[in-house]
């Protein structure tokens, strides 16, 4: 780009990386919004599951696995019927009342 003289390439140079800034900024504050704790222990990148109930459950990687094999601990099998309520993954065939696993797969 031809420029007539350095104030007016310097005045460009500036305005593309203030907008290059404002978008670099702009990326992040997406980034991190995008970031979802786990339900369970706040691991900062959790996968979403969206489950047949059409609950969005965010999980951490091993929470996922102990959803997906039926052994959460108690405590985490209240807290995501308190979040959840009912829900095939934390139906009461596979938890006791009291959030016991009453069938892990192992
Ligand atoms: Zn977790």
């Amino acid at each position: 780009m031809p420029f007539k003289n350095k104030e007016k390439a310097k005045e460009y140079f500036d305005n593309y990386n203030q907008k290059r800034n404002e978008k670099t900024k702009k990326a992040l504050r997406e980034m991190e919004a995008k970031e979802r704790k786990c339900d369970l222990d706040n691991f900062k990148y959790a996968t979403v599951l969206i489950t047949s109930e059409g609950n969005e459950m965010h999980l951490c990687p091993n929470h996922l696995i102990a959803l997906a094999t039926r052994s959460l601990e108690k405590h985490e099998v209240l807290k995501l019927r308190e979040l959840y309520g009912d829900d095939y993954w934390i139906y009461d065939m596979f938890y006791s009342d009291d959030g016991e696993a009453i069938q892990p797969v192992c």
